[in-house]
């Protein structure tokens, strides 16, 4: 792109980083993502692997608090707090509930619902590239309810989702068997969503990105960034810990969990918290699913992968620091068990992810209110894989200063402001 090629830096190789560093790369940019953990096993790595084109719908619903303290007192309920750290949490709940009116409801669907419409479509160009297609399976998955009681319930999900677009069809038991065998006596009735994928192992997707951006001559580094640098008021370089002052025209922060660290160094300040979530792999489950199943009254969620039936989900607020609480994966495959006779738990491997998530469920793709040298790309809470792609294609657009695919002016950083 001749004179508009850019030095631009991503902080960051999750989904979020490298989708958006290999669309970067398409525009002739020069780019380079900095990781300080690049054989971890973060969010984008060890999570359930879903294109959720149908998750339009925000977490903070009217009425939603009711069930908070029934969640937070089960032992095998879906939410879990720990205490010492409410008064860190207290911002963030505090704009959550804000975000739970019906007419903030209605605004963050319509987003979301524009954000996703693009998700399986603005992967191809990545996914092809990098031969890693065959990882993405789009056969749709199955919503489960133990009864029709707590499939009403759910009524202004399904009417809020169907009046944005959302395709989904009723089923009874007998058609939800025929679908998935495995299910046992528990599974009622449920909802077929054809417009859902999953990949069947997102460390696979990640590996295949980092090893596309690389051969696409990207720069991967690795290094953490600990401050930023200015020259006449504006931010010019990232000093990392290891030393280094990396030189940039560009700064995209994607940095998962950790962005609002790094965008209270620029001045920009938003209240981003972490969803801890849980799973364990089973390499032998001895229960066959031929698509990814949810558990909608038990919030949970399994998925087939190519290393095992993967059994997850939970919320847990306790901060970015806290140590894991393993004993999540055990509630959840205890519930796993209720509803898949013959399930084998044996060998599992237990895994815990730190969603980014906004109060509000959409997340920040957004310049920075201060520099026009700096746009955020973080906050995808349970949709990171699912907008990935989408999220790529829109900073690209950004720095480009070509028109978006959606409107993004509920996903700018001074939205709480
Ligand atoms: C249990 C669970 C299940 C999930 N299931 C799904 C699903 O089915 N579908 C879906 O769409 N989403 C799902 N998600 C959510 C999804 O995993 C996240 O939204 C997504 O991975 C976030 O990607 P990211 O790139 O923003 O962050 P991350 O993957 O966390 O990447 C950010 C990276 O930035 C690096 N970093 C941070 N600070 C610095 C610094 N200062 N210097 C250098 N590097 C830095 C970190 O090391 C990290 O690797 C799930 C999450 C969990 C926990």
């Amino acid at each position: 792109m001749g004179d508009g090629k850019k030095r631009i830096l991503i902080i960051g190789s999750g989904i979020i980083g490298l989708c958006s560093g290999n669309y970067l790369l398409k525009d002739g940019h020069d780019v380079t993502i900095i990781e300080r953990d690049p054989l971890g096993d973060g969010a984008s790595c060890g999570n359930a692997g879903a294109i959720a084109a149908t998750e339009i719908v925000p977490f903070a619903l009217p009425g939603l608090w009711k069930d908070v303290p029934r969640w937070l007192l089960d032992p095998l309920g879906p939410l879990s707090l720990r205490m010492s750290y409410l008064p860190q949490f207290f911002p963030w709940l505090y704009l959550f509930l804000k975000s739970s009116n019906q007419k903030k409801v209605e605004k963050s669907t319509k987003a979301m619902a524009a954000f996703v419409q693009n998700a399986f479509e603005d992967y191809k160009p990545l996914l092809g590239n990098a031969g890693i297609q065959g990882l993405l399976k789009k056969e749709g998955s199955l919503v489960i309810y133990k009864s029709e009681k707590g499939r009403s319930k759910d009524n202004y999900f399904w009417d809020l989702s169907k009046r944005y677009g959302v395709e989904f069809n009723l089923l009874n038991r007998e058609e939800i068997l025929d679908r998935e065998p495995a299910l046992g006596e528990r599974a009622h009735c449920g909802m077929h969503l054809p417009n859902w994928g999953h990949f069947a192992n997102p460390a696979d997707l990640v590996k295949g990105l980092a090893k596309e951006f690389r051969n696409n001559g990207g720069t991967h580094l690795t290094d953490e960034v600990e401050a930023i640098e200015y020259k006449d008021n504006k931010p010019k370089a990232a000093r990392t810990k290891g030393g280094q002052a990396l030189e940039f025209d560009h700064l995209v922060v994607a940095a998962g969990a950790w962005s609002t660290r790094l965008s209270k160094k620029l001045g920009d300040n938003f209240v981003l918290d972490t969803e801890r979530g849980y799973n364990t792999t089973l390499p032998t489950p001895g229960v066959e699913l031929s698509n990814m199943v949810q558990f909608a009254e038990d919030k949970f969620v399994a998925t087939p992968m190519n290393i095992g039936l993967r059994i997850g989900g939970a919320v847990e607020f306790a901060g970015i620091d806290a140590e894991p609480n393993y004993s999540r994966c055990e509630t959840l495959l205890t519930l796993a068990n209720g509803y898949l006779p013959g399930l084998n738990s044996d060998g599992g491997t237990k895994w815990m992810g730190r969603r980014p998530s906004t109060p509000d469920s959409v997340p920040v793709i957004s310049p920075s209110r201060h520099h026009d040298n700096v746009h955020y790309a973080f906050g995808h809470g349970h949709l990171g894989i699912t907008g990935g792609a989408v999220t790529g294609r829109a900073v690209s657009d950004l720095i480009a200063k070509r028109p978006t695919a959606f409107d993004l002016t509920a996903f700018n950083i001074n939205r709480f402001d």
